[in-house]
């Protein structure tokens, strides 16, 4: 092994040689320096902030394979296409290679020819990986996505829990547990099942701020979904997420009809059917993935340009994880989302009707309020969305809807009161429509039917209009100033909280939801052009030459685009038009192995392109 002294060096050359890069970022370098001490960590950092070098580079320092568990066989496959493209001996082992790639892999691993090694959890109590290990020099054990060690998590995998056997096996090993989870319930969980105690804990910020984010109230949300892209991202790459399977089949044919390169994703697909959808969203370009919860974990692709909610996610943590698959690459990244009335409703249901035992309801209402509070918030949202997980944002962000068009608050305590009082004197028997038409004084046939014309409360409400009403009951039921009944067809009942306000104990702040006019809808102008829209019409032009031949030497190796380089990388080469080897080697993502190997290619890419412009 190395001495100390050395050590950030070797681990700075590799960072440059061999993957490209000119310095580590935020605490890389502070991590790299513990692990290569043979310290163990617990890493907490966003998704998009650079994990995994933080235990690659360590491996390629320290003498010895690096075992990684990871639980995903698409992200073990994308980790090690990325790794080798570099140059790094890198294998994986997983249920999809046959019985002698298996041994030769083990065999390598005996023979100390592979840096790292990527493995499933399932596979380490097996007698025959352990044994394996016996025989092997190991340099250290990563736990990527550490998460699903802990049932709090939202992608709980029982078979992390074996990992504490490596720990026992060779308690000497430095381990590295990563994930990109910010609630602290999941971390102190990790620290637990992990025993990792006595680990240096290293938390980066979470903020995301190359993301912009927006909420919109659902009123068309076809309509508003559809404007929303054709305005910001007609050609990029997009999930959008669904509630339930029938609406992703239904979502994903209609953007097909509308010309969209459109793809579903659920549980209910046969598993060939979803790798194959999956591996077109990864190795093509521009397509949009529609899909269920169900997809995102373990999906790498950089270059996500947005992610889209139809339906609102079950929690803040859960919303986090989602929109966060949006701009990994550092480039701006747009995520929206519509949220209506019915969203809230129906999820308070899906907990309440849940079998889960009293105290998980109570977890599960708690985040779910959080999330609400989020949406109907008239502040800075990424405020909100940090100070969730925690963090203080000193400044109100500039890059969410709130910041880019105010959203005014009034004091909505006596429209509440008539809201409630709508809702106590017609029985606790109906529903937001009837309501309003209580409040603005409409006179249905089923007003008069109920004799409701007759009221205290009938025509008390003629100071809103019937959209304004339904934003009272929607934040109203958000707050969870009433309750709704799906055993009496989704009436409205009062609670404890509902009396309070009515009695003039408590008051309200109300927000008045932007027209449809406003940023919430994305209408207008972009809000966050992205980088690649602000190039210039030359700039463009050899951007789409580039990539074209990116997409060439990926399909012919069948490997993703970005394995080759990445957006971010393709973009520097055509702000600087790099026109030696060596100047091609100064841009960010292209070292020594990747010069070898594509150098040329794309040196001439830019010179023809360059000559095609001055002719
Ligand atoms: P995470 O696993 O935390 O989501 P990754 O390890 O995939 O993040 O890294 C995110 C992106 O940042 C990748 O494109 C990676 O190549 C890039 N990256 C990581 N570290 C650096 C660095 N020091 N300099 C430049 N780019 C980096
Ligand atoms: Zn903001």
């Amino acid at each position: 092994m190395i001495s100390n002294s050395s050590l950030p060096d070797t681990a700075l050359k590799i960072l440059q040689q061999t993957f490209g890069y000119h310095d580590f970022r935020g605490t890389q370098a502070d991590i790299i320096n513990h692990i290569c001490a043979g310290h163990d960590a617990l890493v907490l950092m966003p998704t998009g902030g650079g994990k995994s070098l933080c235990y690659q580079i360590p491996a390629l320092v320290r003498d010895g394979i690096g075992i990684v568990i990871s639980p995903l066989i698409a992200l073990m496959e994308d980790q090690v296409q990325a790794l080798r493209a570099n140059g790094v001996r890198a294998a994986y082992l997983n249920s999809t290679l046959d019985w002698q790639e298996v041994q030769l892999i083990e065999q390598q691993m005996r023979d100390n020819q592979l840096d790292l090694v990527y493995v499933a959890p399932e596979r380490l109590c097996t007698d025959r990986f352990l044994s394996l290990l016996d025989d092997c020099q190991i340099s250290l054990f990563a736990l990527d996505e550490a998460h699903c060690v802990s049932q709090w998590g939202h992608d709980f995998r029982p078979d992390y829990r074996h990992v504490t056997l490596l720990h026992q096996r060779w308690p000497h090993i430095p381990r590295i547990a990563l994930t990109a989870t910010a609630d602290r319930e999941t971390r102190s969980d990790i620290i637990q099942q992990l025993a990792l105690e006595e680990a240096k804990i290293f938390v980066s910020s979470f903020d995301r701020p190359n993301i912009t984010y927006a909420v919109a109230i659902k009123k068309n949300p076809r309509a508003q979904l559809l404007s929303f892209i054709r305005k910001n991202h007609a050609e990029d790459a997009g999930i959008i997420y669904c509630q339930s399977r029938k609406k992703v089949e239904e979502t994903a044919a209609w953007l097909c009809k509308e010309g969209f390169k459109a793809l579903p994703y659920h549980a209910g697909l046969s598993p060939n059917q979803r790798k194959q959808n999956q591996d077109r969203f990864i190795k093509d370009e521009g397509i949009i993935m529609v899909a269920t919860i169900a997809f995102g974990m373990g999906i790498d692709k950089p270059n996500v340009r947005f992610v889209a909610h139809l339906d609102l996610p079950k929690s803040m943590e859960a919303y986090y994880q989602e929109t966060g698959r949006a701009g990994r690459d550092g480039l701006k990244s747009n995520v929206w989302m519509t949220y209506g009335m019915q969203d809230v409703a129906l999820h308070r249901h899906l907990i309440q009707d849940s079998p889960a035992p009293d105290e998980q309801k109570r977890v599960d209402h708690s985040r779910l309020n959080a999330l609400l509070g989020y949406c109907e918030t008239t502040k800075c949202r990424r405020q909100a969305l940090l100070s969730y997980f925690g963090e203080v944002l000193p400044e109100p962000c500039n890059n969410c809807d709130t910041c880019l068009e105010k959203v005014e608050s009034y004091d909505g305590t006596v429209q509440a009161q008539k809201a409630l009082s709508a809702i106590y004197r017609t029985g606790q028997r109906f529903g937001a429509g009837h309501l309003i038409d209580v409040l603005i004084g409409n006179k249905t046939d089923r007003i008069t039917q109920y004799g409701h014309d007759r009221l205290p409360t009938f025509g008390v409400g003629k100071d809103l209009d019937k959209k304004q009403w339904q934003s009272v009951f929607r934040q109203l039921l958000a707050q969870g100033l009433f309750h709704v009944n799906h055993d009496l067809h989704g009436a409205f009942e009062l609670c404890e909280a509902s009396r309070l306000l009515l009695k003039g104990q408590k008051s309200i702040t109300l927000r008045k939801d932007p027209t449809s006019k406003g940023i919430n809808a994305m209408r207008g102008k972009r809000t966050s052009p992205t980088e690649l829209a602000a190039l210039s019409d030359s700039d463009k032009l050899l951007l789409e030459e580039l990539r074209t031949l990116r997409l060439a030497l990926a399909q012919d190796q069948n490997v993703p685009p970005y394995v080759i380089f990445h957006d971010r990388t393709l973009l520097e080469m055509v702000q600087h038009r790099p026109q030696t080897p060596n100047q091609l080697l100064d841009i960010n993502g292209v070292g020594g192995r990747k010069l070898e190997r594509y150098g040329e290619d794309f040196l001439s890419c830019i010179k023809d392109a360059q000559l095609d412009q001055a002719s």
